[in-house]
């Protein structure tokens, strides 16, 4: 299981730094996460202002 994002993403980069392994970077047209490295924890997902981070 690893959290995602969605098309609502809007690129800002909040989520990147709240991740505590590194798994968030910035992709083509969106942000993406690592699903190898997410551990799920869930941080990221408050920091995002346009709901675009949810459980997979
Ligand atoms: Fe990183 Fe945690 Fe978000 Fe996974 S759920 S991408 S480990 S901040």
């Amino acid at each position: 299981m690893a959290h995602v994002i969605s098309d609502e993403c809007v690129s800002c980069g909040s989520c990147e730094g709240e991740c505590p392994v590194g798994a968030i970077s910035e992709g083509d047209g969106k942000y993406v996460i690592d699903a190898d490295a997410c551990v799920d924890c869930g941080a990221c997902a408050a920091s995002c202002p346009t709901g675009a981070i949810s459980a997979e």
